[in-house]
């Protein structure tokens, strides 16, 4: 943030707000971590503040403190629309454009409050009066911290919000793996460990809670994976008669993109999971090096992320989804292979 939007912020945090936190659809780790770590600090600052989710969240993320008072748009429709149209200001957090909201932007287009975004991802929209916007950020719970900073209050830091910076910093990096984790997400995980974040716990309450039912899905996904050797690229389909099968529940296909890319010679990898209540094939891109997975969601399927990590959906079956996909790989065939 620069010198203009630390002095906006403060400005606009100056006395007492209605304030509203919104994360993504199908919010992840760093979604629910950062609009909850927010939501304890501007609880602590005075505001009235209350996290509002467009639905609902997977089960291995309902331990994080003071998730059972997020409301959800889905599930608690009026009330939700009804702290959106009194909020005074309004933060977005892990997202960039009301596109990503589902149902809900209609309701944020017609809020009278100020905008407040702090997000990691490629081509952010122009709504926010406060714009803190960094594509080089490992996650969005860095950037809280970062702001957190910003307006001197490190200090307040506590258990609660320290737990909630670590699992967003923790899952948005791949457990620090990732390009985007930099020493300086390391002085920050340091600093959330001194500030009581309990790392061990958090680490098996997010990756050791396997359901049989995910087992199973996943040992159906790795059967389901198709590896295109000319275009370095490895896809798996999860229909929804695939899901009903295994009782499939919110949260169980949370990674399972990410096996492709444990192939010797895989840099593309992807994943296409039916959802046929909303009509449509969510999909999940990964990649390594050059091919910008972002570019290609974007400009093929309705969607966008991260350079190297990235998500969109398709309208059409399941058939003709993967007779689009695999129309469009020779085009990326230098890119994927070089
Ligand atoms: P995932 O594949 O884990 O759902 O998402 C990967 C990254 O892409 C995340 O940063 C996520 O926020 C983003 N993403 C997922 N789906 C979409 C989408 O439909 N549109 C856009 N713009 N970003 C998405
Ligand atoms: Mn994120």
């Amino acid at each position: 943030m620069n010198f203009e939007q630390i002095e906006a912020l403060k400005g606009l945090l100056s006395s007492s707000k209605r304030i509203a936190i919104v994360p993504h659809k199908n919010p992840d780790g760093d979604a629910i971590g950062s609009t909850l770590a927010l939501w304890h600090y501007l609880t602590k600052k005075g505001h009235k503040a209350i996290v509002l989710a467009p639905n609902d969240f997977p089960k291995f993320l309902k331990w994080m403190p003071g998730a059972d008072q997020i409301l959800n748009f889905e599930r608690n429709n009026s009330e939700t629309k009804k702290h959106i149209a009194e909020a005074e200001l309004i933060f977005t957090l892990d997202f960039n454009d009301f596109g990503r909201v589902g149902q809900m932007s209609e309701s944020l287009h017609s809020a009278t409050a100020k905008f407040v975004m702090v997000d990691h991802h490629q081509e952010p929209s122009d709504y926010a009066t406060v714009m803190y916007s960094d594509v080089s950020m490992s996650s969005t719970c860095e950037m809280v911290y970062n702001l957190i900073s910003y307006l001197d209050d490190v200090a307040l830091i506590d258990k609660d919000i320290a737990n909630c910076l670590y699992t967003g910093i923790m899952t948005d990096t791949g457990s620090f793996k990732f390009k985007a984790t930099t020493s300086k997400t390391h002085r920050i995980i340091a600093d959330l460990m001194d500030k009581g974040a309990e790392n061990t716990e958090i680490h098996h309450r997010i990756y050791d809670t396997n359901s049989p039912s995910r087992l199973h899905l996943l040992g159906c996904a790795l059967k389901n994976m198709v590896i295109l050797k000319d275009f370095s690229t490895a896809y798996i389909t999860l229909s929804q008669e695939e899901l009903d099968r295994y009782n499939y529940e919110k949260g169980d296909t949370e990674g399972f993109v990410n096996y492709g890319l444990t192939l010797e010679g895989i840099r593309f990898a992807v994943i296409f999971i039916e959802n046929r209540a909303e009509g449509i094939f969510k999909i999940s891109f990964r990649s390594v090096g050059d091919f910008s997975v972002n570019d290609f969601a974007r400009k093929h399927f309705d969607g966008g992320g991260h350079h190297n990590a990235a998500g969109g959906k398709s309208e059409r079956n399941l058939e003709d989804t993967i007779n689009y996909f695999l129309s469009l790989l020779p085009q990326y065939k230098t890119v994927l292979t070089q």
